[in-house]
C-alpha cells in the first residue's frame, strides 16, 4: 500500500473565556490546531496532530509513493528533517493510524498491547489562589480521578507549598499529587531566567512534606547535575517532554537525571523511537509516562503507545474546568475522550486511533 498524498487542515477554537496557562504568560483567546492527513492508495486515511507543521511543504516528496508499512524508513527520514527543520512527528502518528486502520487493529496493539486503560491524572494548567485550587481538587476527586497535576508559577513557590496544603486539606489522600514547575524551556519572547538549584531543592523538599508523587521540569534539562542532586529527596523528578531528539532523552536517561522520563511521542522523538525511550527507562527501574499537552489527537497518540508499552502508573489527561475542558481539548475529533468514575482513561478500540476527525471544524473535507 502506497502513500498517495499529506495534506494539512488548519482550523482555530476561539477561546471565551480565555485559557492562562502557567507555562505561557500570554493569556490564550484561540486554539489554533492542524490536522495531518496521509492519504494511500489502499483506501485508509490516517490522521494525526501536534506540531503546526508550518515549513512542512516541500519535504512531502520524501513519503509520497512510498510503502505506508516502512515505518523504519518513514521515521529515519523524519529525523532527517526534524535537524533542519519543525517536530513533524504528526506525520508518524498519522501513518501509525493508517497502518492500523489497515491491518485492522488499534496502534496500542502494534505497539505491544500491554494494557487498553491507563489511570488518568487530571493535569491543570491555570494558576489558582489555593481555595480555588482546593475546591477544583475536590471537583476532580468526586470525578472519579485518583491524581491530579497544579502548576506553580516560578515567581511564587510559596503559594505552590500554601496550594498543596489546601489541597492536602480539602482531599486527604485521596488523590496522588504532581507539581509541573515548567522551568525547562520556554514559549518565544519568555526570557525569564529558569530557577536554580537552590530554590528548586527547598520547593521538592517542601513538596515532600505533603507526599508529592513528582515534582516536574524544576530545572532547564541542561542542568543534568541539578536534576540528579534532586533526586532520592522522597520526591520522584520529571521531565523531558519537549525534548527535539532520541538522544537527547536517552542522555537524561542514561545519567539517571529523572525518575519519569515524559517525551512526548508527537512533539519529542516520535511514536515508533518512544519503544526504544520506555525499554530504556523501564531497563534503569525508570518510569516512561509521556506529556500529552496538544490537542485530543496528540493525547490518543500518546495513549495508544502508552498502553501498549505498558508499565505508566498514570496517564497525563489535561483537564481544568472552567477555561480547559474536553471539548476544547478533543474539538478536532468528532468525540472527547472522558474519563469514568472509576479513573481510567480506556484506550479506543480502533482501527488506528479510534476516533475521527470532527469535519465541521474545517473548510474542506476528505471524501
Ligand atoms: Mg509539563
Amino acid at each position: 500500500m502506497k502513500i498517495t498524498g499529506i495534506r494539512f487542515e488548519r482550523t482555530t477554537l476561539e477561546l471565551d473565556p480565555p485559557f492562562c496557562p502557567n507555562w505561557d504568560p500570554v493569556p490564550r483567546k484561540k486554539f489554533n490546531a492542524t490536522l495531518t492527513i496521509i492519504e494511500t492508495d489502499g483506501g485508509v486515511v490516517g490522521y494525526g496532530a501536534g506540531d503546526d507543521m508550518g515549513g512542512f511543504d516541500g519535504y512531502e516528496k520524501y513519503f509520497i509513493g512510498k510503502d505506508l508499512f516502512d515505518i523504519q524508513e518513514h521515521v529515519r527520514c523524519l529525523e532527517t528533517i526534524t535537524f533542519h527543520a519543525g517536530r513533524y512527528w504528526p506525520i508518524e502518528a498519522a501513518i501509525w493510524d493508517a497502518i492500523g486502520k489497515a491491518q485492522k487493529t488499534s496502534v496500542a496493539q502494534l505497539f505491544g498491547g500491554a494494557t487498553t486503560s491507563i489511570p488518568a491524572y487530571a493535569s491543570t494548567g491555570a494558576v489558582m489562589n489555593p481555595i480555588e485550587r482546593a475546591a477544583s481538587a475536590r471537583l476532580i476527586r468526586d470525578a472519579g480521578f485518583k491524581a491530579m497535576k497544579i502548576r506553580v508559577p516560578q515567581s511564587d513557590l510559596a503559594l505552590g507549598i500554601q496550594t498543596l496544603g489546601a489541597i492536602r486539606d480539602a482531599v486527604g489522600n485521596d488523590l496522588e499529587l504532581m507539581v509541573d514547575l515548567n522551568q525547562a524551556w520556554r514559549m518565544p519572547g519568555d526570557t525569564r531566567r529558569p530557577l536554580d538549584l537552590v530554590d528548586a531543592m527547598r520547593f521538592v523538599d517542601a513538596a515532600a512534606d505533603h507526599g508529592v508523587y513528582w515534582v516536574e521540569e524544576p530545572l532547564p534539562m541542561e542542568d543534568i547535575d541539578g536534576l540528579k542532586r534532586l533526586r532520592g529527596r522522597g520526591v520522584r523528578i520529571a521531565g523531558g517532554e519537549m525534548m527535539r531528539t532520541e538522544h537527547e532523552i536517552l542522555n537524561l536517561i542514561e545519567n539517571d537525571a529523572l525518575d519519569v522520563i515524559q517525551a512526548d511521542v508527537v512533539l519529542a522523538a516520535g511514536l515508533e523511537k518512544s519503544r526504544v525511550i520506555a525499554a530504556l527507562a523501564h531497563s534503569r527501574n525508570h518510569m516512561f509516562t509521556p506529556h500529552t499537552w496538544s490537542n485530543g489527537y496528540g493525547l490518543v497518540a500518546n495513549l495508544h503507545v502508552t498502553a501498549g508499552i505498558g508499565g505508566a502508573p498514570f496517564i497525563e489527561f489535561p483537564y481544568d474546568p472552567p477555561t480547559w475542558d474536553v471539548d476544547r481539548r478533543d474539538f478536532l475529533m468528532e468525540k472527547p475522550l472522558t474519563v469514568g468514575k472509576d479513573g481510567l482513561l480506556h484506550v479506543p478500540a480502533g482501527p488506528g486511533f479510534g476516533v475521527e476527525p470532527n469535519w465541521k471544524f474545517f473548510k474542506s473535507s476528505v471524501a
